[in-house]
This record gives C-alpha cells, structure tokens and sequence, in this order.
C-alpha cells in the first residue's frame, strides 16, 4: 500500500532532527565506553535540572485543572480567555493593539507552523526558508507540496539575511518567506533596522513573513528583541510563538498561530472563514492549560526570566572561550539570543574525518557525545550545538571534543 500523493512524495529525502539524533545515538559505543553519554543537540532543555520553569506556571496550571472547570472541550481557535491573554502579552511589544480574533491557539509552536503550510499552500506555491534553518518547515512544506527555496544566512554579518538572494528567489507564487528571531540554530538576533529592511524587500515582493519567535525575550546579548510586528502596517505578518522555550515547558504543548496585521488582509471574512474550518480539524490544545495561560502570562516572573537568561549566557561564555581551544572548530557568531549555536569545521586540520556527518558519528562512538551535523539544518561541514545544557556537563563535552581533535588531529610533515 502506497500513502502518498501520486508518486510525487518528496518528504522521505529529508532527515528531521529527531530522525538524525537517533541514528548518532545508536552509533554511541555501550560496550567499550563507559563515558556518560552527554547531548548537545537536544532541544530540550527540562532534561538538566538547572533548567526549571516557574512555579507561576505549575500552579496556575494545577489551579486550573483542580478547578474541574476545564475538563470539556475550547472552541477550536481557543478559549476566548487565551487568546485574549496572548493578544495582551504580543502588544506590548507592539506600536497598535492586538484583538482576541488576531490569536488562534495551537499544539505548540510546531502546529502554528503546520497550519501556516496548510492556509498557504496552492498548486504552484514557493516558499522562502532561511540556510540554516529548522527542518520541520521544509518537512512541512513538503507534506503541502508546497516548493521550497532557499536563502542564505550570512555567518559575517551576525547571520543576517541575505536580501539579495531573496530578491532573485522570490516570483508571483511566492507565498511568504520565513524568519526565525531570535535564531535557531544560529543564535542570532536582528536589529531593528535588518526588521525594517527585511519588511520593506517583503512588501516589496508582495509576500507575507512568517516571523517565528518561538525564542522571542531569549536574548542575553546587546541587542534586544524586536518582534517582526513592530512592521505590521509595512506587511503581513503571521508570528508564530509559544510557552515551550521562554517558559521552559516544551511537553505543554501550548502555542499560538497570530495575525500581526493591521491593515487587516487577514480579516476578509473568506480568510477568517478558511482559518476557522482549519482550526476545527485540529481541535486545541488542552484545555486545562490553555485555561493557565491568562495567569502564566500576566504575572511576569522576571526573577525566573533572569535566572534563565544568566545561564544562558554563562553557557555561551563556555562554549565560546572552550571552542578557542579545539583547532578544528570555530565560532563565527557568538550568539546573542535562543539556545543554539553553529560551529564551522576545518575538515582540513582532521585526518581521518570526511565531513561533518561522519565528524558527529565518530565523536557519539568514540567519547559518547552528541551534537547535530549542519548538514542536517541544511549546511554541511558545520556543527550545531544546543547549549541549554548544565554548565559542568557543557564543560566536558567540550573537553572531550577537545581530546577527540587531539586524537585525530592531521599530523604535522616532518623535513
Ligand atoms: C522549538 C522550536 C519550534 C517548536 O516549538 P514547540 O512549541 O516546541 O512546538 C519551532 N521553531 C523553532 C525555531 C524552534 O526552535
């Protein structure tokens, strides 16, 4: 039995990152190791201790389940409740206000973009997706058949944009090109003015953005966090956002799928119509947590904010300064905001390495370490490294990196 479309499935040709991890876990060797095996290439913070959300948001969940209020079924776009607190929690940041009718609530981030894929796809659509980038888009897309192009990412210029390659990608059936700020798996985080140009060439091409800030507030570097709405009225804006990284809660599941357009070419009653039908074939999140999200986001913990923002910060200083000292490996950006950073490999300086794929499942079988190839976000010959992790276990990990360079290290010619 086939279940795909007519032979033009395109979807077995892409590694997602789960898929990939799996593979590297299996290569670590059990037997001859007895290294602890230690993983930078999780997205999952809540693995390390250190790396606890606040009990603001365990209680008001726990409130809101206790309550037996919440045990029946939200309308499909969410409690009107949620969506009200989300509206209020983006404006803030925003020069216009958001309404409730602006949020739909979603299975985390993840679904927000799924459902982004499923509005926009039309026979012959194109989609612009950033390089590095994170792989479900591309997944995604290619379960809507929906045409993927690709645009770099510039590791000299902090990983911004590169607008040219968007000018020349970009035709009539471009249907919106992707953002991720603060940046996965880059780490970086665009100033205003890289928005503005960003909104401009958009509007320009008459394409909508899909801003995921699924890492907005996760900054620890000079620059702050401006969320792509702040250029609304330039063009439409689809931001896509949830609890799972700034709240360190990813099994909650709680996300939100956001029209961050005051013009309102969202709100032609055709488009809110379409959504709406959309949003009754995925049925919501939880109930219970959707009905904690009012208190979650109204009650700022800034002290658990803080608390998670130094860490991150301290683990980036680790990283960086330990980096320096494995030859083979260089930081062209040191990252300024989310949880990921990407690493260039001189393949030149190993002996015995052929590229990253391999680098990665030598490193799992030989020091029982985990990091993700680039290849697998799209750039080969680099490495991606998670570093929400605990500093001592961040430490030696890049201590056994380290001895791993020294073992297999090209040796000098002798005269
Ligand atoms: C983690 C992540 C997501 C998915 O978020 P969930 O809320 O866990 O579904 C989406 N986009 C990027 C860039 C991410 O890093």
């Amino acid at each position: 039995m086939e279940i795909s479309n007519g032979g033009i499935d395109n979807t077995g040709s892409i590694i997602t990152i789960k898929g990939m991890l799996s593979l590297l876990m299996q290569s670590v060797d059990d037997e001859k190791n007895e290294k602890k095996v230690i993983s930078l290439a999780m997205g999952d913070p809540t693995v390390h201790s250190c790396f606890h959300t606040t009990h603001v948001a365990t209680e008001a969940v726990a409130e809101a389940l206790l309550s037996e209020k919440f045990n029946g079924y939200a309308p499909t776009a969410g409690l009107p409740l949620t969506r009200r607190a989300i509206a209020e929690y983006l404006s803030r940041d925003l020069p216009y206000k958001l309404t409730p009718n602006d949020v739909f609530v979603t299975s985390g981030c993840t679904q927000a973009i799924d459902v982004a894929m499923a509005l926009l796809s039309r026979p012959g659509a194109n989609i612009l997706l950033p390089r590095p980038g994170f792989p479900i888009y591309e997944l995604s897309a290619a379960f809507r058949h929906i045409e993927v192009r690709h645009f770099d990412l510039l590791p000299d210029k902090g990983w911004e944009v590169d607008l040219d390659d968007i000018e020349s990608l970009a035709d009539q059936n471009t249907v919106a090109l992707v953002i991720i700020n603060p940046g996965n798996p880059c780490g970086n985080v665009y100033s205003y003015q890289h928005l503005q140009k960003i909104a401009e060439t958009a509007n320009k091409l008459k394409t909508l953005v899909i801003a995921d800030e699924v890492y907005g507030h996760l900054v620890f570097g000079d620059k702050l966090f401006v969320p792509m709405g702040v250029f609304g009225s330039t063009v439409p804006i689809l931001t896509l956002g949830s609890l799972s990284k700034r709240w360190i809660v990813p099994g909650w599941r709680l996300g939100w799928f956001v029209t961050t357009d005051p013009c309102g070419m969202f709100r032609k009653p055709k488009v809110v119509e379409r959504m709406k039908k959309y949003f009754d074939i995925l049925g919501g999140p939880a109930t219970f947590i959707q009905a904690a999200v009012p208190s979650i986001l109204q009650q700022p913990d800034e002290v658990f904010f803080k608390k998670t923002l130094n860490l991150l910060k301290q683990s980036v200083d680790i990283c960086y300064n330990k980096i320096k000292e494995i030859p083979c490996i260089s930081c062209p950006h040191k990252p300024e905001g989310s949880m990921a950073v990407m690493l260039k490999l001189n393949l030149s300086l190993l002996d015995d390495i052929i590229d990253d794929i391999d680098f990665c499942f030598k490193l799992a079988k030989e020091e029982s370490v985990i990091i993700l190839p680039g290849t697998a976000v799209g750039l080969k010959n680099w490495l991606r490294v998670t570093f929400a992790v605990d500093p001592y276990s961040l430490e030696e990990c890049l201590d056994r990196i380290k001895s791993f360079y020294q073992r297999h290290a090209k040796q000098l010619q002798r005269y």
